[in-house]
């Protein structure tokens, strides 16, 4: 079966296989072993299939709570086949595009690449700091005051962060602040089409 022919009942059991290799486990306590729910006895209300019960917190879960597919009406074997056209095409893909190959409606096919771009950007898919990205470099600590100041400081500590704009931080300290030491840093935490401005250095 390829992707393209999943009905929805199989995408959520894919998307089941991904997240829950081990069964279920609850988003509300983290606990494993949650069960199927069955209908109550004498109920002509079907229950809705992937819906599972946790055994210690009691609470009901799916396994789209806490994912980009989390209240959204939209299929799931949709939502995976929009995954794998914007994944799969080098250009990217418009909301229009999705609209049409999937039939489903613009609105719809809007809100899926939305969130799937921002899912695009997150952790584990994306871990390096992109965009805007400022380098800085800061002397800390020191045993004597008034000392001089800046890169020559005796007896501090050389502290080069990079900060994502509006975003994330990382930094590291560094026995001495050479380009080499910089770039390699700079490679190593932010992503290749990020804009990375320094004080004093050129980006590399
Ligand atoms: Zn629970």
């Amino acid at each position: 079966m390829t992707i393209a022919q999943m009905n929805k009942e199989e995408a959520r059991e894919f998307i089941e296989a991904i997240r829950w290799p081990d069964g279920p486990i609850c988003p509300h306590c983290g606990e494993n072993g949650a069960y199927t729910l069955k209908p109550k006895e004498g109920s002509k209300r079907p229950v809705r299939p992937g819906v599972y019960k946790c055994k210690e917190c009691r609470k009901q879960l799916t396994v789209t709570v806490g994912t980009i597919f989390e209240g959204s009406r939209i299929p799931l074997n949709k939502w995976i086949m929009a995954i794998y056209l914007m994944c799969a095409s080098k250009k990217g893909i418009s909301a229009h595009q999705l609209h049409r190959q999937l039939g489903i409606t613009y609105k719809s096919a809007w809100f899926m690449c939305h969130r799937i771009r921002y899912a695009m950007t997150q952790p584990p898919l994306v871990d390096k700091l992109a965009g805007i990205v400022e380098v800085d470099e800061t002397y800390i600590g020191g045993k004597k005051r008034g000392g001089k100041r800046g890169r020559g400081s005796e007896n501090k500590t050389l502290v080069v962060a990079i900060v994502e704009r509006g975003g994330e931080l990382r930094a590291q300290k560094m026995n001495r602040l050479s380009s080499k030491n910089l770039k390699g840093f700079i490679r190593k935490n932010v992503s290749q089409g990020a804009q990375v401005v320094t004080d004093e250095f050129q980006s590399p």
